[in-house]
């Protein structure tokens, strides 16, 4: 095995996350880079790699930054930290007032965190104690979705609906009472049959579980904008609207888990705006810093942080110890500065656009099933079998994974392919990734006899 002493030593020392070690131990199995600049990393090998996935949808502004390392130095030198349960630092308040004019609606008071599970852990918690503290204490439901991924603490990974069998069989009992619907996906619908004719059967499967379980038990309603998990289906022009008018109408919470969508991911600042709908509480971290910090938040809506309004009774029982941390603050204020000034969310949708075409222009593959996508976030369907709507398994994707990879192209390779590079990606820089795609889908298909 040809390994450099660091990839020796990651091997060894290193609990990557999620990766099967097994995996990782295989010749060129775990990369170990050094640096990156907008949108390539540099390996320890000298190699370069596009990174058509920002990290995890993580680097929005792009690799390199050096103007937001500065900024967090500057912060550190001035000050690092000052205690998140009684005072806050001068960039935190700065940071809270942006946000406040950046998202929808009247959400205006902000509840810092280090990232996105701990963000949907506040929104959980703010919901529920807002319910008791509003004499409902009764409403302790979630509704959230089949396939979604909202994290990995207790109460995210409770209300996620991605790998259920897992984590039941890991870390069961998971925290109860969270309802799973059906994702709106209309390339695949699985509602056809049972709601015939209907556009939006996804809300009104969604009604039928409040009615079913009664709307004075539910909480809260939590979805992404467009999940990533589940594939990036782009919900119908209806769905959003009609979600905000079941929560109003039956007192329930609407939560969007924006901590992919965020930031400008989708061709605008946050995926709701798409619909023209603000929810009550919203979940960002990611692009929020394009981690060059851990940060998240849940940014709350004014009448439902008044709730909490009064004396110690009322207070939130919940708090980190690093919310709102100085450092993280300064790297997120001036990642908001870069997003703003370079106009990155215009980049992301007239980028998107041209990311999306090319996917579709790869149609002609034996292997390439439905393509969608919004700004920066694109997906294809890799199918084994065109014809009879099977998909490849994970060990086939695995192939073309390595494939993408040994050209030079980062992505996340399951039976969907998943694009999401940083939003100040180039035209020139979409086409390679284009370019790469195809030679690894003739690839891929010679090794499984298609076509
Ligand atoms: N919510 C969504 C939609 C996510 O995709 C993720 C992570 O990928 C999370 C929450 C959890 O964020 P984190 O990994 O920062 O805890």
């Amino acid at each position: 095995m040809n390994r450099t002493p660091e990839e020796q030593s990651a091997l060894d020392h290193v609990w990557v996350h999620s990766a099967q070690y097994d995996d990782l131990a295989q010749d060129d199995g775990l990369k170990v880079f050094t640096h990156g600049q907008g949108c390539t990393l540099y390996d320890v090998r000298g190699r370069s790699f596009l990174d058509g996935l920002a990290g995890l949808c993580i680097v929005n502004a792009g690799h390199g930054r050096a103007e937001i390392g500065e900024a967090m130095a500057a912060q550190a030198a001035r000050l690092a930290y000052v205690s998140s349960f009684n005072h806050v630092a001068l960039p935190t308040v700065q940071l809270a007032e942006k946000l406040a004019s950046l998202t929808p609606g009247h959400l205006d008071r902000v509840f810092f965190c280090s990232g996105g599970s701990e963000a949907i852990e506040t929104a959980l918690k703010i919901a529920r104690q807002y319910h008791v503290l509003r004499g409902q204490p009764q409403r302790t439901k979630f509704i959230a979705r089949i396939e979604s991924y909202h994290g990995a603490t207790y109460g995210a990974m409770s209300v996620s609906g991605r790998a259920r069998p897992f984590l039941n069989r890991f870390f069961g009992p998971l925290t109860p009472e969270t309802l799973h619907a059906p994702q709106p996906d209309c390339a695949h619908c699985p509602l056809k049959l049972t709601y015939p004719g209907c556009g939006v059967a996804c809300v009104e499967a969604i009604e039928d579980i409040i009615r079913f379980e009664g709307a004075e038990s539910i909480a809260a309603i939590l979805a992404e904008p467009i999940s990533f998990s589940a594939g990036i289906a782009v919900p119908p022009a209806e769905y959003w609207p009609r979600l905000r008018e079941i929560c109003d109408q039956h007192g329930i919470l609407l939560i969007a888990d924006e901590v992919i969508t965020g930031f400008g991911r989708t061709g605008r600042w946050f995926g709701l705006d798409h619909w023209g709908v603000a929810p009550d509480l919203l979940t960002i971290a990611k692009g929020f810093s394009s981690g060059y910090a851990p940060i998240g938040a849940c940014v709350v809506r004014r009448a439902v942080a008044e709730a909490f309004a009064g004396d110690g009774s009322r207070t939130i029982r919940h708090g980190y110890s690093y919310g709102g941390h100085a450092v993280s603050a300064a790297a997120a204020l001036k990642n908001l500065e870069i997003l703003e000034r370079e106009d990155l969310p215009g980049n992301s949708a007239r980028l998107g656009q041209r990311l999306l075409a090319g996917l579709q222009a790869l149609a002609h593959h034996p292997s390439v099933g439905h393509v969608r996508g919004l700004g920066l976030m694109c997906a294809v369907d890799l199918m084994a079998d065109k014809t009879q709507g099977q998909r490849v398994t994970m060990a086939q994707a695995h192939i073309l994974d390595g494939h993408l990879m040994r050209l030079g192209l980062i992505t996340r390779c399951w039976d969907t392919l998943f694009f999401a590079p940083p939003l100040c990606v180039t035209a020139d820089e979409i086409d390679h990734m284009l370019e790469i795609t195809d030679q690894a889908l003739y690839r891929f298909e010679d090794d499984l006899g298609l076509g």
